[in-house]
């Protein structure tokens, strides 16, 4: 892939420093991009194809993997992107898992359990629709553990994700991050459209009541777990055509860094006859 067909230099995502407060930070922002919504969307699709491109060769090749960890809070977008960002791409080597309350033989051990049997093979792009950091947002904010349990968790966490990337895995989280009145609309446009009462749980109006220990918690856990080797990209996303475009380049700028080839040829095509 050439220089010119990589996405811009630009950062399309906020970058994660110490004064980071996710109270203010501007939700409906749109980092690296100037220009219409009808022309992030178009250049969302080149993205595309890029991406589809890079994903077979990264299969093909069978020795690299990506894991994608998506959060957000509830109605931020998880599901939306998964849906738009990766169709088109292979899903021989494409595999989401979802997260979501422990069933009764997750929780008979340890939280990382259940997320280490779900991390991708050779060749495989895994996305976690939500993943360990649950066992330091929603475990917290509603205080499912004591304090000291879940404080001990960032050490687990930071030490896992060490381990993956150590042992060939890439590793990129990506923070969806809505604003509270973004969510009012969403969750009521849940309740407006039939079609969309299956996706409304009276558990996210509990715990959008806990918003601000929610910012606080993702605050710690970004902070605590930011790592060169797994870091993590917070992107406004408000605007949906925005928060797809800014994915789409990270995952593109991930996969063309990766660089994955396809195998050379262990036969010499010219010598097989095929009768
Ligand atoms: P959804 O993603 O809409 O299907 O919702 C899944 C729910 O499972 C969310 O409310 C999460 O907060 C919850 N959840 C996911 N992981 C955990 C966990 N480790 N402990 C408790 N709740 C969890
Ligand atoms: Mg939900």
């Amino acid at each position: 892939m050439t220089r010119e067909s990589l996405p811009g230099r630009r950062r399309c995502w906020v970058d994660v420093t110490e004064n980071l407060d996710l109270g203010t930070l501007d939700a409906g922002a749109t980092p690296g991009f100037r220009g219409e919504e009808a022309s992030a969307r178009e250049q969302t699709e080149v993205l595309r194809s890029q991406l589809v491109a890079l994903q077979a060769r990264l299969y093909a090749e069978s020795r690299q993997r990506l894991l994608v960890v998506l959060q957000a809070m509830d109605t931020g977008g998880k599901d939306g992107v998964i849906r738009k960002v990766f169709s088109g791409v292979n899903p021989q080597g494409v595999r989401v898992a979802r997260f979501e309350r422990p069933s009764v033989s997750e929780l008979a051990r340890d939280y990382l359990w259940r997320v280490h049997g779900q991390v991708p093979a050779a060749g495989e792009i895994a996305i976690f629709n939500r993943s360990h950091y649950e066992d330091v947002l929603v475990v917290r904010v509603n205080s499912l553990v004591p304090r000291a349990q879940w404080k001990r968790r960032y050490r687990h966490i930071r030490g896992f994700e060490r381990m993956l990337v150590d042992e060939g895995t890439t590793v990129v989280k990506i923070f969806l991050h809505i604003d509270r009145d973004e969510q009012a609309r969403r969750l009521q446009a849940r309740l407006d459209d039939p079609d969309r009462h299956w996706k409304f749980d009276p558990h996210d109006i509990e715990q959008r009541r806990h918003w601000d220990a929610y910012m606080a918690a993702f605050r710690e856990a970004i902070l605590q777990t930011h790592r060169p080797q797994a870091p993590w990209f917070i992107i406004p996303a408000n605007h949906k055509w925005y928060r797809d475009w800014a994915v789409m380049n990270i995952l593109v700028r991930t996969v063309a860094r990766m660089n994955p080839q396809f195998p050379a040829a262990t036969i010499d095509p010219a010598s097989v006859r095929i009768d």
